[in-house]
């Protein structure tokens, strides 16, 4: 039987939806519009297409969007700067700092100079240590969008056999901690894997963040085995035109949806929820920071 598809373009449009709602909540219980910072340094060409869509969402949700654009030769005191000014602005709920940042600014320095309860991107070392220790954090959002697909799918993960592959501080580690705190039993496989199709084999949940493109075929997957595919890989498509692209996953999608009971395609399944989850963690930062209640199945 085929596969599933886990549409995560509609998932993050009911995802969208339940922000605004709240955004709406919020402004009418406590006369607060929650407010999103990003701050994007240098002329990155990705970086500079996340940050416009991440405003536009913002805004579309009804919350306030302020952007803060700096030169690429920004120094890292000024940089600090503006972060400290964004943490002591009330009307500032949740700020992003667009990685990855210049090589002459210390990213990490720079993340965990930012006030923990309003760093939505989860990244800060105190959120890392609040989510390893199953305590109420802020949460990466690809992992977060990750795991909102999978509840919404299986209901229960408990005593699933969940193999996460890669192991970033951004997606990897996150999610196994994720799916760890939701008691499925995980692996974290990475390139100094021993037999990684042995492993996945094993898995009820496989999660694929690697960065390689269709690197996982079909016959790693354990019949009915639902498949999150977080890669984005950008591969030349001279069949659509010159200079033409498409974009793929980490897994070989045709031959793992014929076996798999349910994956996300590329594009349109992990990648629209990201933002999406970004607006939710800001609706929250903003509730917690106002004493309100938080939306519901919009956290892990
Ligand atoms: P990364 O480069 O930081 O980490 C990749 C991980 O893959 C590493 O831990 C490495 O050990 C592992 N790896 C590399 N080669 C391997 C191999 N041959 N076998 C097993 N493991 C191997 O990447 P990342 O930031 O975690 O991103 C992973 C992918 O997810 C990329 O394609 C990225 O574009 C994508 N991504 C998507 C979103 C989204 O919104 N959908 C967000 C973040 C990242």
């Amino acid at each position: 039987m085929a596969a599933t598809v886990i549409d995560g373009k509609a998932f993050a449009g009911t995802v969208r939806e339940k922000v605004a709602a709240h955004v709406e909540r919020i402004k009418a219980e406590a006369g607060v519009t929650p407010g999103l910072a990003v701050v994007l340094v240098g002329e990155d060409p990705a970086s500079q297409v996340y940050v416009r869509s991440k405003g536009k969402q913002t805004a579309e949700a009804g919350m306030n969007s302020f952007e803060h654009k700096l030169d690429a030769d920004t120094s890292e005191a000024d940089l600090l700067a503006v972060v400290d000014q964004l943490n002591n602005d009330p009307a500032v709920h949740g700020i992003l700092v667009q990685l990855p940042l210049p090589d002459h600014l210390d990213s990490d320095l720079v993340i965990n100079s930012i006030d923990p309860a309003k760093d939505v991107d989860g990244f800060h070392i105190s959120n890392v240590g609040l989510l390893g220790t199953g305590q109420k954090s802020m949460v990466p959002c690809t992992p977060l969008g990750c795991l909102m697909m999978l509840r919404d799918h299986h209901g229960s993960l408990s005593g699933m056999n969940a193999v996460v592959i890669g192991r970033s501080n951004i997606v990897g580690k996150p999610m196994a901690q994720l799916l760890l705190n939701d008691s499925c039993t995980v692996t974290i496989a990475h390139s100094r894997t021993a037999d990684l199709p042995g492993v996945v084999r094993q898995a009820d949940i496989v999660v694929a963040a690697v960065g390689r493109p269709e690197m996982v075929p079909g016959d790693w997957i354990k019949p009915g085995a639902t498949v999150i595919d977080v890669g984005i890989n950008r591969l030349d498509a001279p069949e659509k035109g010159e200079g033409k692209t498409r974009l793929v996953g980490d897994v070989d999608y045709d031959s793992c949806a014929a076996v798999a009971g349910a994956i996300t395609p590329v594009p349109g399944g992990v990648g629209p929820m990201t933002i999406a989850c970004l607006l939710a963690n800001t609706v929250t930062a903003c509730c917690r920071a106002n004493g309100l209640e938080e939306p519901e199945g919009l956290t892990a």
